[in-house]
């Protein structure tokens, strides 16, 4: 067989890290079987209309802001923390674009997040030796139900289901206004000087956009050709993504279609465009983790050949010249905003590395979007054996990333963050990682520490970072 076919199942014969060894394969292919007949979640005009925002972002148009749940679980799949987790990531947005003054291109971790890559295979729970938790789709936290279970999957696809359901009609039923911001709950922030911040903001852009509609330019009759903001998802756009692990689920979720034909145009900026294309319809977006993307791979194999717009993980391990080779596989036609580069190296070691792969794309010539992810390098162990993050680390990751793409005559085109606007029974926010301007302390975290993955930053946490990133473009 030539070994530059692509098919949905060609990363099959590849070798697949990360993999997840289910010992019923008779129940495993009829849960496939089922998941192959299922609707997509999402739809190729919702991809192509994605594909052409991020080209934006990729010319330095608008900004891309990545962010959500490290793991979404079945159990926190209420109204309450779907309506948060909107809620955080158009308030952080709508303080982006007063700085930015540019469009912000909103990406979820959410409706499908939740299978997660190891560090090892098996972990210590007591006396006991277990297989690691891999999500909920794979297995369950309780060390009692760590054998991978097919079911799970087909779990997955309906979690992802209802999640996407809700947003849709929060996004359609006003929900993301501009007009009740308050909507998204700012109640429980303690801080004045945040809120009062926050405040003057929405009025301001409030006034803007009555302004704009006063004299005839309100977005609502504009296409998003003209510029206008009216999405798929509703009155402001909203895209899903997850990371592309589970192979088996995401093929069985592929689909071939014919490409749009509004958007042939868009089609026709590739020359080797055909009509019909290869959409992983269980979400608009998909990246590669930082311990799947080898270069031989199956994750790599897999992501080669569908139209979504990817993001790539790109870690302290990655050499140069390896990126390159990389880029050249998953974006043979070099189209604009296809990749996303999602740098994520530790406060520590982004001075040795990014400047060497800003400058090896840049003499490659392929056109990628830059987004940090200042959180996944910056994970550490609490004296209480929390696994947490310092606000002041990742904000540091974070400059940094500003300045070395100035210095590189680059642009940091985004973010990448893991946060949350869940709230703990009691009504405040969790309590996962440390500093910002609330100052969380070490001892304060196992107050309502509720990740059972990675330490998310939390609603005041987050604002914090939208400020920063606002106020260093408004300078
Ligand atoms: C993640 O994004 O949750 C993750 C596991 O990231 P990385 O692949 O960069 O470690
Ligand atoms: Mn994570």
């Amino acid at each position: 067989m030539a070994t530059n076919i692509w098919t949905p199942s060609s990363w099959r014969s590849k070798p697949a890290a990360q993999d997840v060894v289910y010992p019923d394969r008779e129940k495993l292919d009829k849960v496939l079987t089922k998941i192959r007949t299922l609707p997509p979640l999402v739809s190729p005009s919702e991809i192509e209309r994605l594909r052409h925002q991020l080209g934006q972002v990729q010319r330095n148009q608008a900004f891309l802001l990545h962010a959500g749940d490290c793991a979404e679980s079945f159990d926190a799949c209420t109204h309450e923390n779907i309506a948060a987790k909107i809620g955080l990531i158009l308030s952080f947005s709508l303080i982006v674009v007063w700085g930015v003054r540019k469009p912000v291109v909103r990406i979820g971790r959410i409706a499908g997040q939740y299978a997660k890559p190891r560090s090892s295979a098996t972990e210590k729970i007591g006396e006991r030796e277990v297989l690691s938790f891999r999500g909920d789709n794979v297995n369950g936290l309780d060390p009692n139900e760590r054998t991978p279970d097919p079911d799970r999957m087909l779990s997955a696809y309906f979690h992802s289901t209802a999640t996407l359901n809700h947003v849709r009609s929060l996004l359609t039923s006003g929900f993301a206004s501009l007009h009740h911001p308050r909507d998204w709950s700012l109640t429980h922030v303690r801080s004045p000087a945040l809120r009062n911040e926050f405040e003057r903001i929405t009025e301001g852009l409030s006034d803007a956009l009555e302004f704009t509609r006063t004299i005839g330019m309100g977005q609502d009759g504009q296409s998003y050709e003209q510029g206008g903001s009216r999405g798929p998802l509703g009155e402001v756009d909203f895209y899903t993504s997850h990371e592309g692990l589970m192979l088996e689920f995401e093929e069985a979720l592929t689909r071939e279609f014919p490409i749009p034909s509004s958007l042939a145009s868009y089609a026709e900026t590739s020359p080797k465009a055909t009509p019909k294309a290869h959409y992983n319809t269980s979400a608009h977006f998909l990246w590669i983790g930082d311990r799947t993307r080898q270069l031989d791979g199956a994750h790599v194999e897999y992501f080669r050949g569908i139209r979504n717009p990817i993001g790539v993980k790109v870690g302290p391990s990655m050499k140069p010249d390896e990126l390159v080779r990389l880029l050249e596989i998953v974006n043979p036609d070099r189209e604009s905003g296809k990749v996303t580069l999602i740098t994520r190296y530790g406060a520590s070691k982004v001075e040795d590395h990014l400047a060497g792969h800003i400058r090896a794309v840049q003499e490659s010539g392929h056109p990628v979007i830059w987004i940090s992810d200042p959180m996944h390098g910056n994970t550490l162990t609490s004296a209480s054996g929390l696994k947490t993050r310092n606000f002041g680390t990742i904000i540091s990751e974070l400059t940094a990333c500003l300045r070395i793409h100035a210095e590189c005559g680059s642009h940091l085109n985004g973010v990448s963050l893991e946060f949350t606007g869940e709230l703990a029974d009691d009504g405040y926010s969790v309590t996962e990682c440390l500093g910002g301007s609330m100052g969380l302390r070490e001892d304060q975290l196992p107050l309502r520490y509720q990740s059972f993955c990675d330490p998310r930053l939390n609603f005041e946490q987050a604002l914090d970072v939208a400020f920063l990133i606002s106020d260093h473009f408004k300078k």
